[in-house]
């Protein structure tokens, strides 16, 4: 984007706080790179006015919105249509504009999707371990089962939390992949294979950079590979510890990127070529060393 015009397009962030997102960086360099004439901008939305921000968005022609924490359930009433998966987790992040109302999807979880396949993880047919009870570990298990997973122990210090995403999940997908466990409760996952575990705690995020919500090595001996969607620090606690065990381990930068890659892809009709998305990815390492996060 070279000059604001009477064309430029307009996309943006709401949510609460707002302040700290790296996703400017990510859609003003996708339009720079594209040539695209659009602006990218957040949006501080006090509580209770998520459904005028979005029909004042739609009023303005704007092309797309992200939507952060806490918005991410609140906004389903306020569109016309939501893409399945996203329905079916209960949270959109990312509104695409279409004749008479936004449509939401959930470009968190095609994003994670999509950053795992980048790295050869696969969910299909796979048994995985998820931990935490929050509202990324519930999309990280709906996710898990959408795709067929074989099984997801589902682990978190507050079981109940655990249950309750367990048996909805179940539910919703049709299946009994989902199995939930106090996280102390680690030691009856049977040890005599291999899993994948996706760390959907706060645990170990910065500055707790020494904090992992396990640290019991002899539940790492049984990870092949360890992904933290926590991406301050670069390496977690958690990712040392599945590394000192053997095992691959990765932290949630690239989802975050390819979140963003596919909603920039749903608002402006493109794919974003692999090189783009690394010089994206380039730019959002630079702001994590800069401290600009
Ligand atoms: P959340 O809803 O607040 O959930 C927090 C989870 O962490 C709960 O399961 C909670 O357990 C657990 N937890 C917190 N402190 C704990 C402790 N001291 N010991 C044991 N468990 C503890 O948070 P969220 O929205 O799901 O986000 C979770 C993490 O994912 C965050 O660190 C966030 O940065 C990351 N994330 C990354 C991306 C990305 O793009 N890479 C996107 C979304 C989220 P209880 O239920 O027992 O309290």
């Amino acid at each position: 984007m070279k000059q604001i015009d009477g064309h430029t397009r307009l996309c943006g962030l709401i949510g609460n706080p707002v302040e700290h997102t790296m996703s400017p960086a990510i859609h003003n360099t996708l339009a720079r790179i594209n040539g695209h004439n659009l602006v990218y901008v957040p949006f501080h939305v006090e509580t209770g006015q998520v459904r005028k921000a979005v029909e004042g968005a739609y009023a303005l022609n704007i092309l797309g919105l992200n939507v952060t924490v806490p918005y991410k359930g609140e906004v389903i009433g306020c569109l016309k249509e939501t893409d399945e998966m996203a329905g079916k987790i209960g949270a959109v992040n990312t509104l695409v504009r279409t004749e008479g109302g936004y449509k939401g999807y959930n470009t968190d979880m095609m994003g994670l999707y999509r950053a795992m396949g980048s790295e050869g993880i696969r969910l299909e047919g796979e048994e995985i371990i998820v931990l935490g009870a929050g509202g990324a570990a519930r999309a990280v298990t709906f996710l898990c089962a959408w795709k067929k997973a074989a099984k997801v122990y589902l682990l978190n210090r507050t079981l109940e939390k655990a249950e309750k995403i367990a048996e909805e999940v179940n539910r919703a997908c049709g299946t009994a992949c989902v199995e939930p466990m106090r996280t102390d409760g680690h030691g009856k996952i049977p040890a005599d294979r291999q899993y994948l575990a996706i760390q959907a705690t706060s645990v170990g995020l910065y500055p707790k950079v020494e904090d992992a919500v396990i640290q019991d090595m002899a539940f790492y001996e049984k990870i092949h590979t360890g992904y933290d969607l926590i991406y301050k620090p670069a390496e977690t606690k958690f990712m040392r510890l599945t590394r000192q065990a053997g095992g691959r381990a990765f932290h949630g930068l690239k989802m975050l990127l390819y979140q963003g890659v596919i909603a920039y892809e749903l608002w402006n009709g493109i794919t974003v070529t692999e090189d783009d998305a690394l010089t994206v990815y380039g730019k959002l390492r630079e702001g994590m060393e800069a401290g600009h996060n």
